[in-house]
């Protein structure tokens, strides 16, 4: 591992200050990420800000829904009761992911940055654009099995890896950040961006910025709500794919369709198509179908992961026969 200077921080401004000294510096959340990839050479700060210490951590009902704390621990989010009670697709999500041990140490506003388990990103010797800009992609003629089949480009075919964000998308969360001139609320849907021309990007965060909470917006879907997610093993995988789906209902009828998916693209995927051919039909199994393949249609698999297609169709069509029938 590179050598670096470690300092610990008490408060955020502090951490604000100190992050903008050097554009090379890093916070520090649970290290649960970073620290894996600084020991494979793949991320290369020179400076580490430890933000443990800041009181960051609450998690508590408001005016308008329930605001997470960026160090609130994955665990402790999952299990908070206004989370079971309110939001129990995202407790599900954070649930699927990882390893009781990480999600221990994990912090909210670090699963939100991890970045992609892609092979190729990890593997110092290949090119890789996302780990070093104009290098190429590996991926996209390599072994691209655990891939993206939407949004992807030439330059970048990786999936984005976290559970907890692709209920977070469903539930049209907010990302509160704050930097030395002003805080400002990013909307879940344009935290993470597709990776166009520049992979190396994942999300709309500038160096110099904090995520001080997530907000999570009231719904009226949480008793119609499901997490599911399809992987190689039971746990200690990330998603081949995942579904996020929660239904506002009236009687069989669907009023309105929230439903995100994960393992299908750079970022959450918002299945667009499928919320809008649900809306006003009725809660079938027939329509789950048709709702599945609008969205799947959409699809362009690589050359090992067309499996992807079908597997999605039966996780949406999974995800929403389980909203319906709701949460007891
Ligand atoms: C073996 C293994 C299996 C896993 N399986 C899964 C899985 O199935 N599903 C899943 O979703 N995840 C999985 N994970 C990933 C895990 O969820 C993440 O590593 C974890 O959520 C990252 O949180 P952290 O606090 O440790 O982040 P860190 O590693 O501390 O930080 C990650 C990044 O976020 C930045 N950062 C942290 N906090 C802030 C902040 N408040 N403001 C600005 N920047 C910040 C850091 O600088 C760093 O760039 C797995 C991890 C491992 C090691």
């Amino acid at each position: 591992m590179k050598s670096f200077k470690f300092s610990a921080v008490n408060n955020p401004a502090e951490a604000i200050t100190l992050i903008n000294k050097n554009t090379d510096a890093a916070f520090l959340g649970g290290g649960t990420n970073l620290l894996d990839l600084m020991k494979e050479h793949v991320a290369l700060p020179n400076e580490i800000i430890d933000i443990g210490n800041l009181s960051l951590k609450e998690i508590k009902a408001t005016a308008s829904g329930i605001s997470l704390g960026a160090l609130a621990k994955n665990t402790a989010t999952a299990n908070h009761p206004l989370i079971r009670k309110n939001f129990p697709m995202l407790s599900k999500a954070i649930l699927a992911g990882a390893s009781a041990q990480i999600r221990n140490m994990a912090t909210n506003g670090g699963n939100l940055l991890q970045r992609t388990r892609c092979s190729y990103f990890y593997d110092i010797a290949t090119p890789c654009n996302k780990r070093n800009p104009g290098s190429g992609c590996a991926a996209l003629e390599g072994f691209n099995r655990m891939h993206a089949i939407f949004g992807w480009t030439r330059e970048c075919v990786a999936v984005y890896p976290s559970d907890m964000s692709i209920a977070l998308s469903a539930l049209n969360a907010n990302v509160k950040v704050l930097s030395s001139e002003r805080e400002r609320i990013i909307p879940f849907q344009d935290f993470h961006i597709l990776p166009g021309a520049h992979p190396e990007k994942d999300n709309s965060l500038q160096h110099g910025e904090l995520i001080t909470a997530i907000e999570l917006p009231k719904n009226d879907f949480a008793e119609h709500s499901a997490y599911i997610k399809i992987r190689d093993r039971n746990s200690y995988a990330f998603a081949l794919v995942s579904v996020a789906a929660g239904l506002t209902l009236n009687g069989n009828t669907i009023q309105a369709a929230s439903i995100a998916m994960g393992g299908v693209a750079h970022k959450p995927w918002r299945a667009l198509n499928a919320e809008a051919y649900l809306k006003d039909k009725a809660a079938t199994a027939a329509n789950f179908a048709k709702a599945a393949e609008a969205e799947m249609a959409l699809a362009q698999p690589l050359a090992h992961n067309k499996f992807k297609i079908e597997m999605g169709k039966k996780a949406l069509i999974n995800a929403l026969e389980t909203a319906f029938k709701g949460n007891i």
